[in-house]
């Protein structure tokens, strides 16, 4: 991102002159308060909305054209799996839809319900899961295309303090498996941030602005 501003049709100034450049392999957190921004700077770099000004460029392209090579994958808080449909079928949506033969969709689902550790679930509704499984479920559907970039906004917010910290391992554990997976995680938990990833991006109540981008390098065990 390079001088990348947002204002909104109504006059909202979401973002203003953010600079930031994240390389292959790295896990950035965003936090800062409600309405900083976050979510904004994410719809950009996904390609669900334009910038007003400056430059942005994904996986070298625009975030338009990475999406349409789904090279850029999205994990939210709320789960938005299909109710009726048993786990393979959720986690394999992405690949029906782009007419993936039926026998590569279900190696590839068993894959990543197994990254996930749901492999002996393929068959199960997502009524049937608690909140951490969907979760799990939701990332693995993210996983299922190799993207290249994973953009996780809140993803764990909801999730209760022992479940959390099961999953934030498990993520370390997948991401630390794809070398090249960059990933961009919102989250509102100082601490989470910290301990996620390699680089903390601060975001200032001020209109989007970011204010400052720390280096921490995080001692992995
Ligand atoms: P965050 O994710 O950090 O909470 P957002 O990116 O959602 O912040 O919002 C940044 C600012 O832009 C806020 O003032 C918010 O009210 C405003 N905003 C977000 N989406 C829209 C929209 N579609 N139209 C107008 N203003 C918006």
């Amino acid at each position: 991102m390079d001088q990348v501003g947002k204002v909104y049709p109504n006059g909202t100034i979401a973002v203003q002159q953010a600079n930031l450049q994240a390389g292959e392999g790295e896990f950035l957190c965003f936090v800062g308060p409600s309405g900083c921004g976050k979510s904004t700077i994410f719809n950009m770099i996904a390609g669900l909305t334009d910038q007003t000004s400056g430059e942005l460029s994904v996986l070298g392209t625009t975030p338009k054209e990475a999406r349409k090579q789904n090279e850029i994958a999205f994990v939210f808080q709320e789960h938005t799996l299909l109710p009726w449909a048993k786990l393979i079928d959720n986690v394999t949506m992405p690949l029906t839809l782009r007419g993936v033969p039926k026998k590569q969709r279900i190696a590839e689902g068993e894959r990543v319900l197994e990254l996930v550790g749901l492999k002996d679930y393929t068959k199960v509704l997502p009524r049937q899961l608690s909140g951490g499984m969907k979760m799990r479920v939701s990332i693995a559907r993210a996983l299922i295309a190799r993207p290249k970039l994973l953009l996780m906004d809140e993803p764990f917010g909801a999730l209760d303090e022992i479940t959390r910290q099961t999953l934030q391992d498990e993520l370390l554990n997948i991401w630390q498996q794809d070398q090249k997976m960059t990933v961009l995680f919102i989250t509102h938990n100082v601490f989470e941030a910290v301990y996620l990833s390699t680089r903390v991006v601060v975001m200032t109540p001020r209109p989007g602005k970011i204010s400052e981008i720390i280096d921490i390098p995080i001692p992995f065990p």
